[in-house]
């Protein structure tokens, strides 16, 4: 027997609806690449989302084709957030931290036929635009006034006159919740970047949890400025959260530093953010230096790499902020864990209760999560024994775009890469990773990368890339080279060979030259082994 309930699909149109229904005047500010601050409402985004999807249907784009996005965090990307998959086309946020020929890769991969982008990025898109013959249409997130006579795009038009006249009354098509949203790329460990592609239906279900009170708490209440960039996983979700409770929504745009970003908290009475440990260092370090406080900000989620302990006590004892720190994945839509308090811990003394709030945290509803051995057997929640983090659930992924890289199932777990231990009471804490990449101020690097541009060098013979501990990116590359017998090759002659070939945050701070790269029995090179053997080795930016 089914159960006699309205079978309404979960659709993101809805999401935005509901905020123009039932919060139109909540408020999205949003400092502009043009340096002002720009004020709108959920009421007006709605309208505008609409406006998206007409013109959208004015070019005559399937169901289900990508439109990408290269931009900041903004009013503009937020209207195409809902306006493209509202109408049934695949949002794919471009990450403009890549190299040109990444994101060619990337965009032809996508199969892109739209590419919506801020004017910071033009140069971009200006070297990438010969080489993706399926983006037939460019639109420029600026006012019509502001498009460059000259860029030498082709069919260039910019966002106010692409929508601009279009009618804000749209009947938003009603389609399978399962149908894909928005899709998002994450580096390879192995091979070419691989995106998750998100349906209606995870997305939807994951803004309900991550709107839960243990999760990251959202509420009317809030005025939430995510630092967590709009193309990195869709902003953790936030903007999702937002219009289905109403909070309101403060965009820092390419204004970044800590000195831009402090000042609109204040502005804006911010509550609420999240971002990666990078961003926050720079911010408190500004705080710090021009003796500041928070007037309104109250807490604020850290994720994306482990949060420094330092970090947590000085946001809580210092700023009164609490710290939620929280661990996911780009193939999680991403929110996997959250760390907040159990009652029976909140009378534990201060460091008692820090050490838990160092964790990860506890798994949200709607993922499960397990750490086993090599084998695949589970091992004992006691939060000593560290194996393999396995995860599930109905916002997890379970293939890559066009199946890149195949099953990535274990009998129906996704395996994470990170190793970690679970406590009696269900807190994650990673330990290691196991994937071999690199994490620099919140992004990716790929080690294979890195290694493949050394090993085209005429003088290398063998390359290992590995990151090493850095205060401010958390992690920086080097790479370990043995070079070819008799060659001769200087640490900055190697260097420069990096120089065009990869963005240049993802070029290593340094080449150390060895004897051997230990191996292991299958020839594989031990990185373990190998930062074991570098454990004395210091950043040369570090002294
Ligand atoms: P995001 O940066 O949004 O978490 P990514 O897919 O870019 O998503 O990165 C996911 C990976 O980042 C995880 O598999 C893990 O290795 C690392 N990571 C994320 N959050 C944390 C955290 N709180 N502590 C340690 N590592 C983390």
């Amino acid at each position: 027997m089914l159960g006699l309930m309205q079978n309404q699909q979960l659709l993101i149109s809805n999401l935005i609806e509901f905020a123009s229904r039932h919060h139109a005047d909540g408020e999205i500010v949003s400092r502009r690449v043009e340096g002002d601050l720009h004020r709108t409402t959920w009421g007006d985004i709605a309208k505008r989302s609409r406006q998206v999807a007409h013109a959208l249907d004015g070019l005559k784009l399937a169901f289900s084709s990508r439109v990408a996005t290269l931009a900041w965090n903004g009013y503009r990307h937020l209207e195409l957030y809902f306006g493209v998959s509202g109408s049934g086309r695949v949002l794919h946020t471009l990450n403009p931290r890549l190299h040109p020929d990444q994101v060619v890769w990337i965009a032809n991969h996508a199969e892109d036929e739209v590419l919506c982008f801020d004017m910071t990025f033009l140069p971009i898109i200006q070297a990438v635009h010969s080489r993706c013959p399926m983006i037939k249409t460019y639109v420029a997130m600026c006012d019509t006034d502001k498009l460059p006579a000259d860029s030498g795009i082709p069919n260039l038009v910019s966002y106010e006159a692409w929508m601009g006249s279009q009618s804000a009354k749209y009947d938003w098509p009603q389609f399978d919740e399962n149908s894909a949203s928005s899709m998002c790329y994450t580096s390879g460990t192995t091979g070419n970047p691989k995106a998750a592609l998100y349906s209606h239906r995870s997305t939807t279900l994951h803004a309900y949890a991550a709107a839960l009170p243990d999760v990251m708490c959202i509420s009317a209440r809030d005025s939430i400025l995510p630092v967590v960039p709009m193309f990195h996983v869709n902003a953790w979700g936030i903007p999702y959260s937002a219009a289905l409770t109403g909070a309101k929504l403060v965009f820092p745009g390419p204004a970044m530093d800590g000195k831009s970003v402090y000042e609109l908290m204040e502005t804006e009475r911010v509550t609420y953010s999240a971002g990666v440990p990078t961003v926050w260092q720079m911010m408190l370090a500004h705080m710090k230096a021009n003796n500041l406080k928070f007037s309104t900000m109250r807490r604020t989620v850290i994720g994306g790499s482990a949060c420094p302990p330092a970090m947590i006590k000085s946001f809580n004892d210092d700023y009164g902020v609490d710290v939620l720190h929280a661990w996911g994945m780009t193939e999680m839509s991403p929110l996997g864990t959250l760390c907040t308090l159990k009652n029976k811990q909140l009378s534990l003394p201060p460091d008692a209760q820090m050490q838990i709030r160092l964790k990860q945290g506890r798994a949200i509803y709607g993922v499960d999560m397990k750490v086993v051995d090599e084998a695949g057997n589970e091992l004992p929640w006691d939060g000593k024994t560290s194996g393999d983090l396995l995860v599930k659930g109905p916002w997890v992924v379970a293939e890559y775009f066009k199946g890149e890289g195949g099953n990535p199932l274990i009998k129906g777990w996704f395996p994470t890469g990170d190793v970690a231990t679970i406590d009696s009471d269900g807190y994650l804490q990673i330990t290691d990773r196991s994937k071999d990449v690199i994490k620099s101020g919140g992004e990716w690097i790929s080690s294979i990368d890195v290694e493949n541009i050394a090993m085209a060098h005429p003088a290398v013979m063998m390359a290992a890339c590995v990151g090493m501990p850095h205060p401010k990116w958390d992690e920086r590359p080097i790479i370990a080279v043995v070079k070819k017998p008799d060659a001769v090759v200087t640490r900055e002659e190697l260097l420069k060979f990096f120089e065009g070939k990869t963005a240049k945050w993802q070029i290593p701070d340094d080449v150390v030259f060895v004897d051997v790269i230990p191996l292991g029995a299958t020839g594989k090179m031990q990185k373990m082994k190998l930062r074991e053997q570098l454990k004395e080795y210091k950043l040369p930016s570090l002294g």
